[in-house]
């Protein structure tokens, strides 16, 4: 049995990065830069009028003669001498002679002329070359989680296609003869399944949204089967339950057969202590121990980071936020406590009901109040720190 710090370390020494793929752009949504991208131009790539309105060089004067117009996409040489002003259009280029829009709104037309009644700083209402990023200037990271705005900048520098992490591909098998799918008839002695949409939407939250997810009798030949079956095809197998000591757990000897190399087996943990950490070559397996409870919050705290160490993020782990405890809180336990609680606002209540097969409380949480194993009592007051489950 490992602590909680050591299983977390292993899980971060032993997932490695996926592949790369460069993909076409309105592909990359929610994937993860793997490379720095540079800009390939200047943008604006010219000098561009930020209104609708008259380009002048700008002097005493408020009187200027117009000689000409700059349509928007449509470039025109002229030149301006003082009191001359060209009618501009918003995005439309600036001639280089002049420094200056004037917006409309503050001008009045007489025939070709315009009388200005507020005159604007100089400079006003013009886009300098590269304002927003200039060539060769990195404008985003490896590493950046790519979403619509990211999108639209790198469609606005020309750019057609990234560098991305693959997302892994990863499945769901559950194990139980005790387990009836929602939506059927109970019978007796059974309960509904409910992990496997529970990971499936956990894992969507994650972005990863193809799931295979695959329910397999308490038999040795059959979980033997489907993880055979499933390494052939995923990244990463998440198998819930069958993973304790029980006469009918065969999750970690079918797993043996299958050559797949134990990293860590039960970590000093409540909930979750079953939990189970293997590799195959690449592939990652873990093993959650099956009631609710400890099933997620063993995702939390280990498959979230795993998946996204593989997908590319700097940073893989839920945020750590501190807190004062609202109560004493012992630890007899000798185990490190995931406590689910509802934070806010600087505070943190504990919530009712924190066994491991209880969602009830669970379902209320934002939070995963986290007590070390070495502490034996934390007092009132004292800084305690949380997992925050808003990701
Ligand atoms: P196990 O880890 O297989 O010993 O299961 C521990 C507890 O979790 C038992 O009460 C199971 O009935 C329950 N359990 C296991 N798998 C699921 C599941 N997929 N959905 C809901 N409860 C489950
Ligand atoms: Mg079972």
């Amino acid at each position: 049995m490992i602590e909680v710090k050591d299983a977390i370390k292993l899980i971060e020494e032993n997932v490695s990065v996926s592949d790369i793929k460069k993909t076409e752009l309105n592909r990359c949504l929610n994937y993860v830069l793997a490379d720095d991208i540079k800009s390939p131009i200047h943008l604006p790539p010219f000098r561009q009028s930020a209104m609708d309105g008259y380009a002048i060089k700008i002097s005493d004067s408020k009187v200027y003669k117009v000689v000409g117009e700059s349509k928007t996409g449509h470039p025109a040489p002229i030149q301006i001498n003082e009191d001359e002003a060209v009618r501009i259009f918003t995005g439309a280029q600036v001639p280089d002679t002049a420094d200056t829009v004037v917006i409309q709104e503050h001008v009045e037309v007489n025939d070709n002329k315009i009388t200005i009644h507020k005159l604007p700083e100089k400079k006003a209402n013009i886009r300098k070359v590269g304002e927003q990023i200039k060539k060769n200037e990195v404008a985003l990271l490896k590493g950046h989680v790519i979403n619509e705005a990211s999108i639209g900048f790198l469609a606005g520098m020309g750019i057609d296609g990234v560098k991305i992490y693959k997302k892994p591909r990863v499945c769901i098998i559950t194990t139980g003869d005790e387990l009836i799918e929602p939506g059927k008839k109970l019978k007796p002695g059974k309960i509904y399944e409910s992990n496997s949409i529970m990971l499936k939407v956990a894992l969507k939250r994650l972005k990863i949204t193809k799931v295979g997810i695959f329910k397999v009798k308490d038999t040795l030949e059959k979980t033997k089967d489907v993880i055979k079956k499933c390494l052939k095809k995923y990244d990463v197998l998440l198998i819930s339950g069958g993973i304790s000591v029980g006469d009918y757990d065969y999750v970690k000897e079918a797993m043996e057969v299958n050559n797949i190399h134990e990293i860590f087996y039960k970590v000093n943990q409540k909930p979750g202590k079953p939990l189970y950490f293997g590799k195959k070559k690449n592939q990652v397996v873990f093993a959650l121990p099956g009631n609710p409870a400890s099933s997620l919050t063993c995702f939390y705290i280990y498959v979230l980071p795993a998946l996204r160490k593989m997908m590319g993020y700097s940073n893989i782990h839920l945020t750590k936020k501190k807190v004062k405890a609202p109560e004493e809180i012992p630890n007899n336990t000798g185990k490190s406590l995931f406590l689910k609680a509802s934070a806010g606002n600087n505070k943190i209540k504990i919530l009712e009901g924190q066994s491991s097969s209880i969602l009830k409380s669970f379902a209320h949480s934002n939070a995963l109040l986290y007590i070390s194993s070495e502490n034996k009592i934390v007092r009132k007051g004292e800084i305690v720190e949380y997992f925050d489950l808003n990701f």
